[in-house]
């Protein structure tokens, strides 16, 4: 070996040792920047497996970064709602590019043995990540059962992670089987940006019921009530926990906005109201809200019952659809999110729904 060779191999060592300590550097500030907020712990056995995978193959580590960076963060963290209970709760907006279908309440039960999921978010990413963020706060349990309420996509298109992850059993909704199949471009699909829909394939869910349902898993009973008429959507169901007297409202509870009466029945959503109310519930939890106390469906049942008295009201006047409108408004809701864009279309609905009877 001459003096060239060795002086050359010598300087791309440096290179090499150069580079390796900039992405060492780089993973580590990544790393911390990434456990803002956990335990020590973690955030010290974050830096040293970065720095191992470094070594060996700064490239590899490198390119590894990478679809970290690039797949659509939820931020998602969970919020205690009860004894085993955890929810994300979504923006009370409608779907956007910027919370990406975020905008719905997604809940985990933990039982004995594995988790109960009450709703499965707008996207495959979403659900991983909100797995990733239950595990995180109470460790890595299978997912046994999935609970769906309704057939709008922002409550089940995560559906297919927990399948592929654990092989869980979808309880959900016919409609959800009848209506979408693999490869159709639904509203999230349309919405959603590309690196948070990636990977979201529509699957079918696996029982549908028209009666109540109950079933246990690890110790904990669970009743899933099918509502018999068109209430939220024409197929609803709710999810009640007899023990704790925690109950999963899907839309058939909103509060801080207002509903969407597009798909549902004022009068089957009061309906589905004196169901729920019968259950003598302790918490609930709305499908899109963060009310879960004993108020937690006031402002749906104010809503549906003013809405029923005055259209009837209206209609008992005369009044005809294209005054509808101008006639019967909800000014004690005009402070709610998304009055402005959905309650006139919602009096239109409820003005077909009582000119028919
Ligand atoms: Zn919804």
């Amino acid at each position: 070996m001459n003096r060239d060779t060795i002086l050359k191999i010598g300087i791309q060592m440096q290179k090499k040792i150069i580079s390796s300590l900039l992405v060492s550097t780089a993973l580590l500030m990544t790393a911390c920047s990434d456990n803002k907020g956990t335990t020590e712990t973690e955030t010290k056995a974050a830096p040293a497996a970065a720095v191992t995978k470094t070594v060996a193959a700064p490239e590899a580590a490198a390119q590894a970064v990478a679809p970290a960076t690039s797949e659509f963060d939820y931020k998602l963290a969970p919020k205690k709602v009860a004894d085993n209970v955890w929810c994300f709760f979504g923006a009370l907006d409608k779907p956007t590019p910027e919370n990406a279908g975020n905008m719905a309440n997604n809940c985990y039960v933990k039982t004995g043995d594995a988790f109960v999921v009450f709703d499965t978010g707008p996207s495959y990413v979403f659900a991983k990540q909100a797995y990733a963020a239950m595990s995180k706060e109470v460790g890595e349990l299978p997912v046994k059962v999935i609970v769906n309420s309704h057939e709008h996509d922002d409550h089940w298109l995560g559906n297919d992670f927990y399948k592929q992850k654990f092989g869980a059993e979808l309880i959900g909704p016919s409609v959800i089987n009848t209506k979408y199949k693999a490869g159709d471009i639904t509203r999230m699909f349309k919405v959603l940006p590309e690196n948070a829909i990636a990977g979201t394939n529509i699957i079918p869910v696996d029982k549908s019921i028209k009666e109540e349902y109950d079933f246990t898993v690890g110790g904990i009973n669970f009743q899933v009530i099918p509502v018999p008429v068109k209430a939220h959507t024409d197929e609803d169901y709710f999810l009640f926990m007899p023990e704790s007297k925690v109950l999963f409202a899907g839309d058939l509870v909103m509060n801080g906005r207002i509903t969407s009466g597009r798909d549902g029945a004022v009068m089957g959503q009061l309906k589905a109201l004196s169901m729920i109310k019968a259950k003598g519930w302790e918490t609930l939890i709305p499908g899109h809200g963060f009310i879960t106390d004993k108020t937690a469906t006031d402002e749906a049942q104010l809503y549906f019952t003013l809405t029923k008295d005055r259209i009837m009201a209206a209609i008992e006047n005369d009044v005809d659809a294209t005054e509808i409108n101008e006639v019967v408004t909800l000014p004690e809701f005009k402070d709610k999110k998304m009055y402005d864009i959905l309650n006139s279309n919602n009096v239109s609905y409820a003005f077909d729904e009582f000119d028919m009877l």
